[in-house]
């Protein structure tokens, strides 16, 4: 094949999913030329995303509110299920999370992207990176256009194909769960602004939920370490004592699978001319799986790096190493309180989760954690609540299940 024009840029970032697309309006704010590249014709589709996000943490990088259309919904409790129907319910003093159109979320993002300066390249995947002296020089596009840029930005999600090339440990296959999730045409006996749960059994190695809309659909999903989710997503909506009724005469009008890195960031996220942000370098929560927020926070720390090391002058890792520490200094303390948390979640019977969920009752759990309003840096999150004596009383008891389950 004859290789076609070449293309030049400061920066090329490969896709446009939030963590690409939020790092190219970060870099474009600061004056870099960025060009984004995007496998799909259509950014944000398909997707496969509950879309489940922190108020306060969108706040936090200036993008909420949102404009009309991209939040579907907020709530201001959350109901905990296990397998045989013992319920703990959390209500909180305000609306805390929101679910996101991630479709259109993402479409915003590239908007204001666009808006900053960046360029966009829709229906353009890139075949691999450009390797020059052990340097990242910028990437060859599928029709062989050859594009040079000074820092290459891996942000393809969970594929992970690209960072490879560049010598970087992939993916830790072993903490990745396997996700279903659909959206269907009714929910019934559900409060509108409150999310459900389901523990244990009902999708092992993580959990199942039911985010309600507005209008009365709602998505219904659930990921699970081992087996087939759709199989346990049949269980889930025919057998669960409480899903049956939420979902009786329900129909799925939409399916999508994916999978969801739990095992924490991975441990180099950067080469000579590289750098990787967002699912490609496993910025996600081990508990909940939510990876947006991390990877918008990442992609902010991305930009600030690049110019440091355009204006240096210098691109080798002697620079991009700051980009590695600057992450670990905003997740690896949250980070690995929720891989402890999520062991030990993992670790819990249906049995145990029928008396954990009843302990949580008695103690007045739900009141203790009523006035929180973080719950992406979960760390942090829980030295600020753990002074109060239910949650004492609650750590007391969970640290002692925790030394059984992982002694
Ligand atoms: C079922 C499910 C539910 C979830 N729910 C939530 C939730 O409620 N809240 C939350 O915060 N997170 C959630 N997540 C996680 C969240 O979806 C991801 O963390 C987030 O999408 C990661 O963003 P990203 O930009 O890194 O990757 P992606 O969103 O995967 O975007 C990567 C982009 O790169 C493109 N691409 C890939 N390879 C190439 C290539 N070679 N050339 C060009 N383009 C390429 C892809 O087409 C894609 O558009 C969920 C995940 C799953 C699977």
């Amino acid at each position: 094949m004859m290789q076609q024009a070449n293309q030049q840029s400061n920066v090329a970032i490969i896709g446009a999913g939030p963590a690409g697309s939020y790092t190219a309006r970060c870099l474009a704010m600061l004056d870099i030329k960025t060009d984004v590249y995007e496998e799909h014709h259509e950014i944000g589709s398909p997707s496969h995303c509950a879309g489940h996000i922190s108020i306060n943490s969108l706040k936090k990088l200036g993008l909420y509110p949102l404009q009309k259309g991209i939040v579907e919904n907020t709530f201001n409790a959350a109901n905990f299920y296990s397998p045989s129907g013992t319920k703990f319910a959390i209500h909180l003093k305000k609306p805390v999370t929101c679910v996101l159109n991630r479709t259109k979320f993402d479409q915003h993002l590239a908007e204001q992207a666009k808006q900053a300066g960046a360029t966009f390249h829709t229906g353009t995947a890139v075949k691999s990176l450009r390797i020059e002296n052990n340097y990242v020089k910028g990437v060859n596009l599928q029709d062989d256009t050859i594009v040079s840029s000074k820092i290459t930005v891996d942000a393809e999600g969970i594929s992970s194909r690209l960072l490879r090339q560049a010598k970087l440990e992939g993916l830790y296959r072993k903490g990745l769960v396997y996700a279903v999730e659909t959206e269907i045409d009714q929910a019934d006996n559900v409060d509108p602004h409150t999310v459900e749960v389901y523990m244990g059994s009902s999708a092992p190695g993580f959990y199942a939920w039911l985010i309600p809309r507005l209008d009365g659909t709602a998505k219904l999903g659930l990921a699970t370490k081992h087996g087939n989710p759709q199989n346990y997503l049949k269980n889930l909506m025919t057998q669960h004592p409480i899903v049956k009724k939420q979902v009786k005469g329900a129909k799925i009008v939409k399916i999508d699978y994916h999978a969801i890195p739990l095992a924490g960031p991975i441990g180099q996220a950067y080469s000579n001319g590289f750098l990787a942000v967002g699912d490609v370098a496993s910025q996600v929560k081990p508990t909940t799986g939510g990876g947006v927020i991390f990877g918008l926070t990442c992609g902010e720390i991305v930009a600030d790096v690049v110019k440091l090391a355009l204006d240096l002058g210098d691109v080798s890792t002697n620079v991009l190493n700051v980009y590695q520490k600057r992450c670990d200094a905003a997740l690896s303390f949250d980070v690995s309180f929720m891989l402890r948390l999520r062991r030990f979640l993992n670790s819990l019977s249906d049995e145990r989760w029928d008396s954990v969920l009843r302990f949580c009752n008695r103690f007045g759990i739900g009141k203790a954690l009523s006035d929180v309003e973080e719950i992406d840096y979960q760390g942090r999150m829980m030295m600020r609540v753990a002074t109060k004596p239910a949650m004492l009383a609650a750590l007391g008891y969970f640290g002692l299940l925790y030394l059984f389950a992982n002694p």
